[in-house]
């Protein structure tokens, strides 16, 4: 029998992941991007795969924990990494862990910065993006996967039979979908002067401060700006997130600033993943993920697959 060929839409990490799984399906995978993978959404974010909390996304989660656990030994991009999770007003206790060896200890009041109530230490998988990308996108082209850079106009419009729709926030347009919304994320990337350890401070609001250390730089962040369509990153922004950092952290005063990263998370009142049927041409979603891509690949990955190939 000759192997189901299937069109996926997207080279950001939930095409490339989608685009792996059905692969090792047996499928014979093209991937169409409007941008390659080093201009996407996902090459600007954290790699923060955890912690997972118990709900209804937690079996998608787990899966990338288990995927990134097995290539941590053989690969840098990946490690696990201790940090505090801090908040600045007391929640009652976070929700459950899914995955228990995610959580170490309750922070101590002398551990918690100034303005924070409370904080939990944690060990989780971080990655880091560009090579980690690199590597996904190695590993589709290696198992013959091919990779052409053009816009897409019409799912139905592909000549394909099987298709994968993992446009992120370009869902919006290519499947209708207005409930998708941009929202805006930026990180200024430093020299690190010494940091061990990453920090997400909790606000309940749009603005946080939050670093992850990749070795020699620092990813800075955090931020949450809704519907707004601009890529490029905002001078200001990265100002507010130096100060909120340094106001945390002072051996950042002096971090040398290396780059600015910016990306347009896709957000969706829940994520998309379900087959839909156009004429002859049987589409799978996977959009919609929000600030939880990276930790919910593979897992949605592997359903997509599942519903595109049954
Ligand atoms: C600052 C920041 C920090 C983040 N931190 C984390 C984190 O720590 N952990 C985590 O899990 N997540 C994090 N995220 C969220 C994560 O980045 C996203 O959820 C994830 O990248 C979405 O992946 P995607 O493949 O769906 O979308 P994208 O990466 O945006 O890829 C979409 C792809 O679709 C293509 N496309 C769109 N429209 C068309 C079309 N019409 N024709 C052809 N191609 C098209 C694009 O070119 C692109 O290749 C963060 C995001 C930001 C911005």
């Amino acid at each position: 029998m000759s192997s189901p060929e299937v069109t996926v839409v997207g080279a950001g990490v939930m095409g490339l992941t989608t685009a792996i799984r059905l692969q090792e399906a047996g499928a014979s995978v093209r991937i169409l991007t409007a941008e390659l993978t080093a201009s996407t959404t996902s090459a600007a974010a954290t790699g923060m795969c955890g912690p997972v909390f118990a709900g209804p996304n937690a079996e998608w989660e787990l899966a990338t924990v288990a995927e990134l656990r097995r290539l941590e030994p053989s690969h840098g991009w990946v490690r696990m990494e201790t940090g505090l999770g801090a908040a600045t007003s007391s929640i009652g206790g976070a929700p459950p862990f899914a995955d228990e060896s995610m959580y170490v200890r309750e922070a101590t009041a002398s551990e918690v910065p100034p303005g924070y109530a409370s904080g939990t230490w944690m060990r989780v998988p971080l990655v880091d993006l560009p090579p980690y990308l690199d590597y996904l996108v190695g590993r589709f082209v290696n198992g013959g996967g091919t990779i052409e850079q053009r816009v897409v106009e019409s799912l139905a419009g592909l000549d394909a039979e099987l298709v994968a729709n993992c446009t992120g926030v370009g869902a919006r347009r290519l499947a209708g979908d207005e409930s998708v919304r941009p929202v805006k994320g930026q990180h200024v990337v430093v020299e690190n002067p010494g940091l061990e350890g990453f920090f997400l401070g909790v606000t309940f609001g749009p603005e946080n401060a939050s670093w992850h250390p990749y070795g020699n730089h620092v990813l800075l962040g955090g931020v949450r700006v809704e519907d707004d369509w601009d890529p490029a990153p905002s001078p200001e922004i990265a100002r507010g997130i130096l100060q909120r950092c340094i106001e945390v952290e002072p051996r950042l005063a002096n971090a040398k600033v290396l780059a600015h990263r910016a990306g347009l998370r896709p957000s969706r009142p829940t994520v998309r993943l379900e087959a839909e049927i156009q004429g002859s041409t049987k589409i799978v979603h996977n959009y919609g993920h929000d600030g939880t891509g990276v930790l919910q690949s593979w897992g949605c990955a592997a359903q997509a697959t599942e519903l595109l190939l049954s």
